[in-house]
């Protein structure tokens, strides 16, 4: 058997040709645009594309977007004083700072300095408690897009079991309480996996869906895991680069190997990846959408 591709790349543009005509809507009808700002600090290459790509994708869908490029020098003062400053500007309705930050910034004071109303990253304490609640909020990005590809590919969640590997938070510990929960693409049995997890075979052998957000490439292979299992392979690892001089991408599952075995999986490149961008301009318009009680 081979395993049915879940393509993010697809699913995504479905949900930005929605979200395209929403912000069409929201101009004509209501004269709102919806606002995103971006704050980098320094020039982290990897980062810098992220950014960028983020922005690029706001343009194009007729989101309103700022992208701020501080010194990595700059003083964690300072940035709380722009993120004040943002916090209180009626055109942006998003506040994106991307992580990491420098080493001598605290990221915890900065992310709690955003109104939570505009922490369209849902890592602000507000909104992950809201999340946990199952509660009205600003979900995480990543998890979010894992949410829509298993609602709009039909993945069964209710009384699966569900492992997930790696316990981040921003990956992890959200898309595990996102899936214990009694919502769509919830109900689901959910086991966290780590490094101190005894005898992962076992754990990854029983599930019906594997979450993998470790950082390791090509770590879970064909032989731990189940005949007709479902794959989200979250990992996004440089293992090269190309003779074009592009970064070579391998998840944190042998897709080749799995693939074989499964019922679907995600692909990397092409997976969760253009998932995560588009569920931080879905946060942006629901942001917009809020600040005007519509
Ligand atoms: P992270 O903060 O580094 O967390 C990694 C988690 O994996 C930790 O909980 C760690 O366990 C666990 N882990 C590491 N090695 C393991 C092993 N051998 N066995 C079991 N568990 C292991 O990573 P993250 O930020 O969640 O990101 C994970 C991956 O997803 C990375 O490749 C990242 O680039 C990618 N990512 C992709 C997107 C996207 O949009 N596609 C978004 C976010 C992240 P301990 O807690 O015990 O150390």
């Amino acid at each position: 058997m081979s395993a049915k591709i879940l393509s993010g790349t697809e699913i995504a543009k479905e949900i930005r040709a929605e979200l395209q005509v929403e912000v069409a809507e929201l101009k004509e009808k209501h004269g709102i645009v919806p606002g995103l700002v971006t704050i980098l600090v320094g020039e982290d290459p990897a980062s810098q594309s992220y950014v960028s790509a983020k922005n690029k994708t706001a343009h194009a869908l007729g989101i309103h977007s700022e992208q701020v490029t501080l010194d990595v020098e700059t003083s964690e003062e300072d940035l709380l004083a722009l993120v004040t400053k943002y916090n209180k500007d009626d055109k942006i309705n998003g506040i994106l700072v991307q992580l990491p930050l420098p080493k001598h910034i605290n990221e915890g004071k900065v992310l709690f300095a955003i109104d939570p109303a505009k922490d369209v990253d849902g890592f602000h304490p507000v909104n992950v408690g809201k999340m946990m609640l199952g509660e009205q909020c600003f979900l995480p990005c990543t998890p979010h897009g894992i949410l829509e590809i298993l609602k709009r590919s039909g993945v069964e969640t209710s009384g699966a079991e569900v492992v997930v590997v790696g316990r981040s938070n921003i990956v992890g510990k959200p898309i595990a309480n996102l899936m214990l929960q009694k919502r769509e693409a919830g109900n689901a049995t959910v086991t966290l996996c780590h490094t101190r997890t005894k005898n992962m075979d076992a754990h990854l052998k029983r599930a019906d869906i594997i979450i993998a957000a470790v950082g390791v490439a090509n770590m879970i292979k064909a032989n731990q895991v189940k005949e007709g299992v479902v794959v989200i392979d979250v990992g996004v690892n440089r293992v090269g680069v190309s003779e074009s001089g592009k970064a070579i991408l391998a998840g944190d599952v042998d897709f080749e190997g799995v693939k074989e075995k499964a019922a679907a999986i995600t692909p990397v490149p092409g997976g969760v990846g253009p998932m995560t961008i588009t569920m931080l301009m879905k946060n942006t318009v629901q942001a917009a959408r809020q600040a005007k009680g519509i």
